[in-house]
């Protein structure tokens, strides 16, 4: 390797060109920041900078893994959501920005202090922790199917310190009996068959994360019809859903006794999540 391939520059410049996808420069500064521990600010500050031979290797190799198709988040083990670095693994999820949404919109409703709320369907323990972190007087309870999605989630929350029981059970089906007054899920919502589940970083997820049934309602539809049996008088229901989704989302809702439904939007405005409020 010659003297001018191991700055930091050139590195990010090279790999840039290699890497497809939506933000080929990101990905290429977040796997060298992994790999030599400077932050990417540095990277503009100080191009010319200079990496070890060892450092310029290994930050080829997660390039060329990247280049292959692997997501930037299994590549450094982490992803961050709502500031907060949480591991991931090839079991769950990648938790996505427009998640936040879901989070922000919690936010907004009139919950007591010592609230109850549980996230269905948890994953890495994104939504759970996000909540967790925004007010310690919270009850957060987070359940997930796949066992070793709540053992990432319960230590997620161990090492950061917040205090949220997560437990195994698929959807309401082996949770503690009890009532909440905000249930929130980003299900699994792509029909069977999408093309999208062929293309870029989903294809490394897991399916049980990502598809439910014809039309990707079949998860939604269980929760929402079950939601209410475990909902306190004007607790309320909100689900992330697909961007083509929201009317037939707002029609179980309503079907279901749920009153106030309304779907918002993401950052990139489109319908992105549904809540409703049952009235008791
Ligand atoms: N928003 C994700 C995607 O389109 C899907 C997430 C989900 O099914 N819950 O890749």
């Amino acid at each position: 390797m010659s003297e001018l391939s191991l700055t930091c520059g050139s590195l990010l410049r090279k790999a840039t060109i290699a890497i497809s996808g939506e933000s080929p420069r990101l990905d290429a500064e977040l796997l060298l920041s992994h790999v030599t521990g400077l932050s990417r600010t540095s990277f503009r500050a100080w191009p010319e900078r200079q990496v070890t031979a060892t450092e310029a290797r290994r930050f080829e190799a997660l390039v060329q893994q990247r280049v292959s198709g692997h997501p930037v988040a299994h590549l450094l083990g982490e992803q961050e959501f709502w500031s907060l670095p949480l591991k991931v693994s090839a079991s769950t999820l990648i938790p996505r920005p427009d998640t936040e949404c879901l989070v922000e919109a919690a936010l907004e409703l009139p919950l007591a202090d010592n609230a109850r709320i549980l996230d269905l369907g948890t994953g890495t323990g994104a939504i759970a922790l996000a909540l967790a972190s925004e007010n310690g007087g919270w009850h957060v309870l987070a359940c997930d199917a796949v066992p070793s999605a709540v053992e990432l989630a319960a230590d997620n929350a161990q090492r950061l310190g917040l205090p949220v029981t997560v437990v195994l059970s698929h959807w309401f089906d082996q949770l503690p009996p009890g009532r909440f007054d905000l249930i929130v899920s980003n299900p699994p919502y792509i029909a069977r068959g999408d093309h999208h589940l062929n293309e870029g970083d989903v294809r490394f997820e897991p399916s049980s994360a990502l598809v439910a049934g014809e039309d990707g309602l079949d998860d939604i539809r269980a929760i929402v019809e079950s939601g209410p049996r475990w909902l306190n008088s004007n607790g309320w229901l909100m689900v992330e859903h697909g961007y083509d989704q929201g009317e037939a989302v707002r029609a179980l809702f309503e079907r279901a006794g749920l009153v106030a439904v309304e779907t918002r939007r993401d950052y990139g405005n489109r319908d992105r999540l549904t809540l409703g409020q049952w009235p008791g």
